[in-house]
């Protein structure tokens, strides 16, 4: 599994969905066949990582029948892998992580269960966590990528004001923030990221997007959460930016 892992961050590396897959011969270990996703470079649709690894496989292997392998997976494959797998007359199915969207052994559907002509075994969750986090890794650097949060300086007066009353903090103290910007996720204003001369950060998220993730807030400007008051971090956090 770990080095399915590795193929899945190679995959990830080059904008992919990071999963990654291997055949493996049980008799002796040999690694027949490996594969990442290639989608979103190749725009195939079927450029899944399992798809890859069993033809590639098949390919070394001399024949379309697998018996006496076992495919490793970061995520549990979809409908069209697990058509797949079952074709190829795996022994044995292994995956990582759950797919609650998409996932067609046993999350979504369970085709390995559902009257084919099938000898796979399916194990699930094995380095659960890990393949998870890579999954989780990826989408949340792609929403930072696509500017999810965006900083947009307070200018007019008006807009000040309303910065203020939004906010609950007096006029005078925003003025001592040399830089002012409003927070948006997509065009909403959901808080203030204030800057003083020394490069300190003030994050302060209104009232009603407390529930926005501080977290996501903080890498999405590139800014450490140096201290947070309610330790929920959600309502109030000082921050700097890394270089400071
Ligand atoms: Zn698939």
């Amino acid at each position: 599994m770990e080095y399915v892992l590795e193929l899945a961050k190679k995959a990830a590396a080059e904008g992919e969905v990071p999963v990654g897959a291997a055949a493996v011969r049980t008799s002796d270990g040999l690694i027949a066949g490996t594969g990442r996703n290639t989608s979103e470079n190749s725009r195939y649709p079927t450029g899944h990582a399992e798809i890859t690894a069993i033809n590639s496989a098949a390919e070394k292997l001399g024949g379309r029948r697998l018996h006496g392998c076992t495919l490793y997976v970061t995520l549990e494959p979809c409908a069209m892998c697990a058509g797949a797998i079952i074709n190829a007359r795996f022994d044995r199915l292994v995956f990582g992580a759950y797919d609650s969207r998409c996932g067609a052994c046993g999350s979504v559907v369970d085709l390995f269960n559902a009257g084919l002509d099938c000898r796979t075994s399916v194990t699930g969750g094995i380095l659960r966590e890990e393949c998870a986090a890579v999954m989780t890794e990826f989408f949340s650097s792609l929403r930072r990528k696509k500017g999810r949060y965006i900083l947009t300086p307070i200018t007019a007066d008006d807009q000040i004001r309303r910065a203020c009353a939004m906010s609950g903090i007096p006029a005078a103290e925003i003025g001592a923030y040399e830089k002012r910007d409003f927070i948006r996720r997509r065009s909403t204003p959901i808080g203030l990221m204030l800057t003083n001369s020394g490069g300190i950060k003030r994050m302060i998220i209104f009232n009603e997007y407390k529930n926005a993730d501080i977290g996501e807030i903080a890498s999405a400007v590139q800014a450490d959460i140096y201290c947070s008051a309610d330790g929920g971090g959600v309502a109030d956090g000082i921050l700097r930016t890394q270089n400071t």
